[in-house]
């Protein structure tokens, strides 16, 4: 059995791929007051808390090209229009994402522009009373699973609309076609389609069934996580596992087994998990990626954790879940500081 209800997986709207070609399509649904928009700035979108935790504040079309209207433009230009499908009730969802300027780096958008003379609302104001801004790793796991499958998708084609204004054959900015999902040259004719970066993460455990945890050069003390690491051209998943951990802690993997994978939109990544059996133990980390890495048995992680010895991953992520499948069950208040 693999890894089951990853945070950032669990999406259960159904794509309808097929209605994209139809150049009406979104016209038609903002034209729908049934539609459900919802608005992504960067990696936020506004929620609303319930009892049962926070959901996305979807909006009524009219409403929120009100809001696009008042705090958005004049500016940003028009957000790009994204249709995401229809749930099992038959309800349309659309995605209107602010894109411009262009994010820089993955953090949250810092730079959001000042209101101009006229403006009726603050960019930074949530559009619906009692809503405010939240991002994915906050909220991604606390939200219901069409709520998580509706972020994430709105994320990761938010930020390669952002990343990808124009041709990369040509150099010519290109206009969005098919409801979101592409983008095509008016130059040259090329048409270019969102890309997701395949990333290895492993728990890579050795003869005594110790877990190898690394901390990357940039955390905090006391933070680590499953080694991890982007697939390179050529490369099989299974390849790319014994080459991170071999380049980043100088140990050697022999058996990998998939486990599961999750997207992980911070810009594009698709996270894929496996377990990796270690066939040396001495560590010798890179002191570029890794800046220490070491083996814990259960009982040192359980004590390390108790004591604030070792913060891990946040629980929306696909290292905690690999760790905690390793330790045999849900480890609370360790990655809480994690944010
Ligand atoms: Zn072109």
């Amino acid at each position: 059995v693999s890894l089951q209800r990853l945070a950032l997986s669990r999406s259960t709207l159904d794509r309808a791929a097929h209605r994209r070609s139809d150049p009406g399509l979104l016209e038609a649904l903002l034209d729908n007051a049934s539609t459900a928009v919802l608005l992504v700035d960067g990696e936020r979108a506004p929620v609303v808390e319930s009892s049962h935790g926070p959901v996305l504040a979807l909006l009524e079309p009219q409403v929120a090209a009100g809001y696009v209207k008042a705090a958005w433009l004049p500016g940003d230009g028009r957000p790009v229009r994204l249709y995401l499908g229809d749930d099992a009730s038959g309800r349309e969802y659309v995605v209107l994402a602010r894109t411009e300027p262009p994010l820089k780096g993955s953090g949250l958008p810092k730079n959001l522009p000042k209101a101009v003379p006229g403006d009726a609302a603050d960019p930074a104001e949530p559009p619906l009373p009692g809503s405010r801004w939240a991002g994915l790793r906050e909220v991604g796991v606390l939200l219901d699973d069409t709520g998580a499958g509706l972020l994430t998708t709105a994320i990761a084609l938010s930020h390669w609309h952002a990343g990808h204004p124009r041709c990369a054959r040509c150099g010519e900015p290109t206009a969005v076609i098919q409801a979101g999902w592409a983008r095509s040259c008016p130059a040259c004719g090329a048409e270019h389609y969102p890309r997701t970066d395949g990333a290895v993460i492993m728990a890579v455990t050795d003869d005594e069934d110790r877990i190898l945890l690394g901390r990357q050069a940039r955390w905090p003390e006391r933070r680590y996580s499953c080694l991890a690491g982007f697939v390179e051209p050529g490369e099989s998943l299974e390849a790319a596992v014994r080459r991170e951990v071999f380049e980043e802690a100088g140990v050697v993997v022999g058996e990998v087994d998939y486990r599961g994978s999750q997207p992980w939109p911070f810009p594009a990544s698709l996270m894929l998990g496996f377990r990796g059996r270690a066939s040396s133990t001495e560590i010798t980390v890179d002191g570029e990626e890794l800046a220490q890495a070491r083996w814990w048995s259960r009982e040192e992680l359980g004590l390390d954790i108790a004591t604030g010895e070792l913060l891990l991953p946040p629980e929306v992520s696909i290292a905690r879940r690999l760790i905690e499948e390793w330790y045999g069950g849900p480890i609370r208040d360790a990655g809480e500081a994690w944010r």
